[in-house]
């Protein structure tokens, strides 16, 4: 059995990490982790089984009632700003960890995945000492106070198109709230995740704090959401497994944080700056080879300039580098699974069949046996068609006109999913307007996938609740108590 994964001159480890330790799975269990690029077995990986789900939540309540739960939220700091220090020392080895096991271009992996990661920990280890009650005027005689807590044991399931950036936007709140966690990563992408925890007990957070559980969903993550020793779950993922999750929650009434799936509209107006627009569109859908969840995927254009568009979008989506995620210059790689790049395949057909027009792409490449499928556009497809109202969580783009706002406002909002939408316009006042009436948790106005750690991130509808990034994260992973003291009047009362 090994206890490393190793792609030189890095190795990752390999077990479950519970109370400080790595550790087998209690019945032995393994799973493999498959190279996306070629769709070899790269590794063997300890593989969670509900046994060890009640091994790391005993691990994380003890540490809750050991020095973590005493330390002040400067000392919590003083952690995750040192293990700040050590990302930024291990990029390379973060970013080979996220680009092996999810195909993810390691130019991406390099330039954002993991600085997003570590802005994170930054960010929230610089809250932690900042986190106060309030008092509060009473008419009796009394003085009153809030102490925010922490919740105890966060249960964080994550998925797999951006393993760590989605477990440090869990982790790292968290923690400097003063939480213990579980973490189970995607089954695809475990790596990155056990990294994570190598760096952080480097950095001194006591045994028991974080705790890994790679392994595979359904019976593993039911355990985690159902265990009575677990305070709180953030998940983020699917809308399907979304909705098992919170009304798992929801019996056990404990509080749930769901982050699921999107399929945003972006509306492009006829005054907009239109050689700029196919930048925004290009990198709005192919980003990730399209598996993201703010992925601009229907693009719904004012009449006199759609023609226009889908010719300019049409001739630069074939410029976008396809290729190997170890080459410095690929933008779009593999799909992270033959199931996932067959998902995409289908709906590609199914909106051929619904009436759409392939202008780009549109066919499987044979590249390495890898997951590959290039970026594609669909132009002129029924509003009612699977590809506009489901998310396809691939480097696919359709596009639709419209003839006034309102239609343009109406097209936009109506999917199920409420996560990302955007417009594109010159005029500031109407960029107003339609940031106001779009049914979505985050806008971007003449750009798109702006973040910025500070800033909220979440959707409505069937994208979710709750809110990853900025104070309000923080927030989520904390606890309100009211302390109220009677205060004897004295003698002159
Ligand atoms: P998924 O829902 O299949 O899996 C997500 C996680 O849930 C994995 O760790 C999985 O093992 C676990 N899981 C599976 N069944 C479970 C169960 N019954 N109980 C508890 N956990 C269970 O999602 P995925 O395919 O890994 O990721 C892609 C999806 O995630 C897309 O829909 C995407 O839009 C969404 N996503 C949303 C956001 C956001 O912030 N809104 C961000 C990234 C990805």
């Amino acid at each position: 059995m090994s206890s490393i994964v190793s792609a030189a001159p890095h190795t990752w480890p390999a077990e479950l990490f519970i109370g400080g330790r790595w550790t087998a799975a209690a019945d032995g269990g393994r799973m493999d982790v498959i190279d996306p690029a070629t769709a070899s077995v790269i590794a063997s990986v300890a593989s969670a089984s509900v046994v060890d789900v009640d091994a790391a939540v005993a691990a994380a309540q003890d540490a809750r009632r050991g020095p973590w739960g005493r330390m002040t939220g400067r000392e919590r700091s003083r952690i995750l700003l040192r293990a700040v220090e050590l990302m930024r020392e291990r990029t390379e080895q973060l970013a080979q960890a996220e680009s092996l096991d999810g195909g993810k271009p390691i130019s991406l992996a390099r330039a954002i995945d993991v600085p997003g990661a570590i802005d994170q920990f930054e960010y929230y280890a610089t809250l932690a000492p900042h986190i106060d009650g309030a008092v509060r005027e009473t008419a009796g005689q009394t003085f009153a106070f809030t102490r925010r807590e922490p919740r105890g044991v966060i249960a964080a399931i994550s998925p797999f198109n951006f393993p760590l950036i989605l477990a440090a936007s869990k982790i790292a709140p968290a923690l400097a709230a003063g939480n213990a966690v579980i973490h189970k990563p995607a089954p695809q992408t475990p790596l990155s995740a056990l990294l994570l925890a190598e760096i952080l007990a480097e950095a001194g957070l006591p045994a028991g704090v974080l705790n890994v559980l790679p392994g595979a969903g359904a019976e593993l993550g039911d355990a985690l959401v159902r265990h009575p020793g677990v305070d709180m779950v953030a998940f983020t993922g699917s809308t399907t497994i979304g909705r098992i999750v919170a009304r798992t929650a929801g019996e056990c009434l404990k509080p749930v944080m769901v982050e699921l799936g999107g399929n945003g509209a972006n509306i492009v107006f006829a005054d907009a700056d239109l050689a700029k627009v196919v930048d925004t569109v290009i990198g709005s859908f192919v980003y990730n080879t399209g598996q993201f969840c703010m992925a601009g995927t229907r693009l719904i254009v004012e009449r006199p300039i759609y023609s226009t568009l889908v010719d300019l979008l049409a001739g630069a989506v074939g410029h976008v580098p396809v290729g190997r995620p170890s080459d410095a210059g690929t933008v779009v790689g593999p799909l992270v699974s033959a199931a996932q790049r067959d998902r995409v395949e289908a709906m590609v057909d199914g909106a051929v069949a619904a009436g759409g027009r392939v202008v780009a792409g549109g066919t499987r490449l044979d590249l390495d046996g890898g997951f590959y499928y290039p970026p594609t556009v669909v132009a002129d497809l029924p509003n009612m068609a699977e590809a506009v109202q489901e998310e396809i969580f691939g480097p696919v783009l359709t596009v639709q006109p419209f003839d006034d706002e309102s239609e343009a406002i109406a097209l936009a909002n109506s999917t199920a999913y409420g996560l990302a939408a955007g417009v594109q316009t010159a005029d500031i006042s109407r960029a107003h307007r339609v940031a106001a009436a779009l049914d979505a948790g985050l806008i971007w106005v003449n750009t798109w996938s702006a973040l910025d750690h500070a800033v909220p991130f979440g959707g409505v509808k069937s994208s979710g609740w709750g809110r990853e990034s900025g104070p309000e994260a923080l927030d989520s992973y904390l606890r309100v108590k009211s302390v109220t003291i009677a205060v004897d009047p004295g003698p002159a009362g």
